[in-house]
């Protein structure tokens, strides 16, 4: 699939190249534009993220709002989540990134949903056991990225539903099973688990309002594919008395081959880089990984190469290269040729192993406190 025009982008399904100011048209969210950034920098009272200022993050709906509100001395809150059916790659850390820049910079409390029993629903193959188990690993790599330990909680849904069940109840008689099938088109054969969770994932957006019984925003940092799951929240959110949930998007990374996006469920497994990969298996995938070099040195550099299909560039552009002066000029020396395509990924390789390591250190500290972030009691009677 090489047209532009044939791509698809659903909770459940990314595949075809994606024309993301076309899937922004055909969602209707809004455009992150330069004005929320400056507002939102002047909010911070610092400088943005790479994520933020490199087009990472290119859309959003209502942010506006939520920054205003906050602006007034109404604080938002922050929510994500993933469901755990192995291990995380890198690209997975991308919303829990601008979520820990945001709860830094602006205080504010983070709620992450781990999605034990989505992702039982949702993968014949998977047992109980791995998505519980997984649900653990994953939560420990979203910690290490570095929130607060005082201001973030978990829902693991599975030990949180005493927790999330009284709120489900009230979200589920909301929407009709017409609206469920319509937006993520579940076939006849489709579990009645699956039906049923939406309401689940919404509990977290009205969760701190029911509990403090005060109206409190809530901001998601999702990738763009996520959005159809809060289309639903939003349309109901006012019908229950919470506000609607804002979101701001992110495009998904290109998988390190060239094709498609990284994800977990693809076959070729050289297309992400896995959490727990070890050295050699990184340094294999980023020795593969498609660029956007030229078919000989010679004509490379005469000619320059071109970053913007590169996987190697995207990663440079995400994560590896925050200062905006290294990256200006990978990209700069890619484009004139005075980079050759073997050598930025030595560079890279080196950024990518200090990355794993502080990484794996990170996740051993959090091992202490991640059992105390898990909401497993409802905060009042029903
Ligand atoms: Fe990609 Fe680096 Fe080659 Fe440029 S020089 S195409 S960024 S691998």
């Amino acid at each position: 699939m090489t047209d532009k025009e044939e791509f698809v982008v659903t909770p459940y399904e990314v595949k075809g190249r994606i024309d993301y100011a076309k899937l922004r048209e055909q969602f209707g969210t809004q455009e992150l534009s330069a004005s929320i950034l400056d507002r939102l920098q002047q909010l911070a009272g610092g400088e943005l993220p790479p994520l933020l200022t490199r087009g990472v993050y290119y859309s959003h709906r209502d942010l506006n709002l939520v920054l205003d509100q906050y602006a007034r001395g109404h604080p938002f809150f922050l929510y994500s989540g993933r469901g755990p059916s192995g291990p995380l790659h890198i690209s997975h850390l991308v919303p829990f990134e601008l979520c820990r820049w945001l709860q830094e910079k602006l205080g504010v409390e983070m709620y992450i949903q781990i999605t034990d029993d989505e992702k039982f629903w949702a993968r014949a193959q998977l047992t109980r056991e791995e998505s519980v188990r997984w649900g653990y690993e994953n939560l420990l790599d979203i910690l290490a990225v570095g929130f607060d330990p005082k201001r973030t909680h978990v829902f693991f849904d599975s030990r949180s539903i005493a927790a999330l069940y009284p709120l489900a109840i009230r979200v589920a008689r909301k929407i009709p099973y017409s609206t469920v099938k319509a937006v993520f088109g579940f076939p006849p054969s489709t579990n009645i688990g699956l039906v049923f969770y939406t309401a689940l994932q919404t509990v977290p957006c009205f969760y701190p309002s029911w509990e403090s019984g005060r109206a409190t925003p809530c901001l998601i940092p999702c990738g763009i594919d996520q959005d159809p799951h809060f289309r639903v929240t939003r349309d109901i959110a006012e019908g229950l008395g919470y506000p609607k949930p804002a979101l701001i998007h992110s495009q998904m990374i290109p998988g390190l081959l060239g094709e498609g996006v990284m994800s977990t469920t693809g076959n070729e497994k050289d297309n992400a880089l896995f959490l727990n990969d070890p050295p050699k298996v990184v340094e294999r995938k980023v020795r593969r990984a498609f660029t956007g070099g030229r078919a000989s040195v010679e004509e490379q550099r005469r000619l320059g190469a071109n970053p913007e299909i590169c996987s190697v560039w995207a990663l440079w552009k995400t994560r590896f290269a925050p200062d905006p002066k290294e990256f200006e000029q990978i990209t700069a020396d890619c484009r004139s040729g005075a980079l050759l395509c073997g050598d930025c990924k030595s560079n890279l390789l080196e950024k990518v192993h200090a990355f794993y390591r502080a990484h794996a250190e990170a996740r051993e500290k959090v091992r202490d406190w991640a059992e105390s972030t898990i909401i497993t009691r409802a905060p009042k009677p029903d």
